[in-house]
């Protein structure tokens, strides 16, 4: 008799991906193929394309492009490997880091991970401030509404628009 191949086991994972300085949308769609490309964790699935007011740091910085992306992370993976992960998509978008909040080429966040809460001075899981921040709620309602509440994306702050897809 055979047995059916097991799959190993994965967790979902959902990084916020954004852009406000240069071209907004080639950063988030290079920061996407360059996941892509890797095999694990698998890219699952992709938001549609926000344009975002910016959410505190200097008054004067342009709208985002904002999206999230959903990832198939093995379970057992080191949340820091993800960390890591983010901070390679942004060392390849050329991320300079100069005001608090301040205008970036890229910025990737972990939002959320299945069953991990994880708070290190390095790294929040889930991210500290997703909860309050419409440009997280939007795209991560489409993706996974088990984790959006309704009222707290009618409460957060920052205005949103749909702009395309990447
Ligand atoms: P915010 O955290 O409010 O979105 P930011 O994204 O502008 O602000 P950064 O300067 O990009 O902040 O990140 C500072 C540090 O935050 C990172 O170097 C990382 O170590 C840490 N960090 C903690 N939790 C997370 C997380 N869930 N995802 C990404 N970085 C995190
Ligand atoms: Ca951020
Ligand atoms: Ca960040």
């Amino acid at each position: 008799m055979t047995s059916p191949r097991a799959e190993p086991p994965t967790r979902r994972a959902f990084l916020s991906l954004g852009s406000n300085l240069g071209d907004r949308s080639v950063h988030l769609r290079k920061a996407v193929d360059q996941l892509r490309a890797g095999s694990v964790p698998a890219v699952t699935a992709v938001s549609r394309v926000y344009e975002t007011a910016p959410v505190g740091g200097p008054g004067d910085q342009g709208p985002f492009l904002n999206l999230v992306v959903e990832l198939a992370v093995p379970a057992g993976t080191d949340p820091y490997q993800l960390l890591e992960q983010c901070r390679r998509l942004e060392a390849a978008a050329g991320r300079v880091r100069t005001t608090h909040w301040g205008p970036r080429t890229l910025d990737a966040d972990i939002v959320w991970i299945d069953g991990v809460e994880l708070d290190d001075p390095d790294l929040t899981v889930p991210h500290p401030r997703w909860r309050e921040r419409r440009f997280v709620l939007a795209p991560l309602g489409e993706l996974a509404p088990d984790l959006v509440d309704e009222a707290d994306l009618a409460a957060a702050g920052g205005e949103v628009r749909v702009v395309g897809m990447l």
